[in-house]
């Protein structure tokens, strides 16, 4: 099976495990757990931060980045399609008791006229809710892990200085767009108030996000960590893979953006799915199923008697993440698929043009 669903795929290498096994371990509630505390430190400067704070997951990270900023009933700005509205408005809703305030961009890229048009959009008089904090992604994963113009991010954070409203970044897949940019991890940084990273994305660790930022915002989100469950004791090794990963794994992330183009390139052949090179930007392809007149399920179930694995994003798109475990043999063998899979469904639909 070639399995291009997600970058959470990937597995441990020997080397990791290895690091793993010799790394010194404490307990963390205390502040004694050796490997954590070099990790974050470790962040602290390769980000410029003020603090930092790891995290099981990349949800726990922004969910206390919405906690540590975000009084009960007051609101998020944020778009509809970021992680945060599209798979955390449950856990914000009982977490943090606050509103979701979403908009529904066309590019995925929130801007001043959007938030300015959600500020107004109700009145903001002291009995009602108040706008607290701002959300955007980088990359935008509903996006085709599309880059967050810095320029924009920038803008976006001097809105946010004078309108009182605190400033988070998911960057989930933010080493994706340092790699692709070239843009240094601390400028990112620069001009937000909590920043999150995942480990367990494209740098290929088993586990942890780390929440970053302001003092001020990491000394809550330490409290709430402990009282959502996250406070963990020895769990140095995991932070010592993820300092495996940052070290050896970032550059990999290169050949994934490589990877992609190719197989971008390949089925671009494909005319049904009106695939734009130039919006192929980091590690994700979304295949267009609409003229071909399948759902991504039914696409995906061809594909997987096939041997390759994608995921059912929307109703009619399948996304592709490639990431560390694919090779270039992978990414060949799966155009060859994808190419068997569509010339099967063109072939029905000659006999039965109805498979909707
Ligand atoms: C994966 C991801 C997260 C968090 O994922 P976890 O599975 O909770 O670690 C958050 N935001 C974005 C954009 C993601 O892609």
């Amino acid at each position: 099976m070639i399995d291009l669903r997600s970058d959470t795929l990937t597995m441990p290498t020997p080397e990791m495990r290895e690091y793993m096994i010799h790394a010194q371990v404490g307990d963390d509630c205390y502040g004694e757990d050796i490997s954590v505390n070099q990790l974050e430190s470790y962040c602290k400067e390769l980000f410029q931060v003020e603090d930092a704070l790891f995290v099981p997951t990349g949800t726990m990270s922004n969910q206390l980045a919405i906690k540590s900023q975000v009084q009960e009933g007051n609101e998020v700005l944020t778009d509809l399609n970021y992680h945060i509205s599209f798979y955390e408005s449950g856990p914000t809703a009982l977490l943090s008791r606050t509103v979701l305030h979403t908009k529904q961009t066309a590019d995925g890229i929130l801007n001043i006229d959007d938030l300015v048009q959600m500020i107004e959009a109700k009145p903001r008089g002291s009995l009602y809710a108040q706008p607290q904090l701002v959300t955007i992604e980088n990359t935008i994963a509903n996006f085709q892990g599309k880059l967050f113009p810095l320029n924009q991010i920038r803008e976006l954070y001097e809105f946010t200085r004078t309108h009182r409203l605190s400033f988070h970044m998911d960057g989930a897949r933010l080493f994706n767009a340092h790699i692709a940019t070239q843009i240094p991890l601390h400028e990112y940084a620069k001009y937000v108030d909590s920043l999150s990273i995942c480990f367990a994305k494209g740098l290929a660790a088993p586990f942890g996000s780390m929440l970053m930022g302001k003092k001020s915002v990491i000394d809550q989100a330490k409290k709430y960590r402990k009282q959502f469950g996250g406070g963990l004791h020895q769990i140095g090794m995991y932070a010592a893979a993820a300092h495996y990963a940052l070290q050896h794994h970032l550059k990999g992330i290169e050949k994934d953006h490589q990877l992609t183009k190719l197989l971008a390139r390949h089925l671009c052949m494909i005319p049904e799915f009106n695939i734009q090179l130039n919006e192929i930007e980091t590690n994700m392809i979304f295949l267009d199923l609409s003229a071909l007149g399948v759902t991504s399920e039914q696409f995906i179930s061809l594909c997987q008697e096939c041997g390759l694995l994608l995921f059912p994003l929307f109703r009619h798109i399948a996304r592709i993440v490639v990431h560390r475990n694919i090779s270039q043999v992978d990414i060949n063998r799966a155009a060859t698929m994808i190419d068997r899979v569509v010339k099967k469904i063109r072939k029905r639909q000659l006999h039965n043009p109805v498979i909707r």
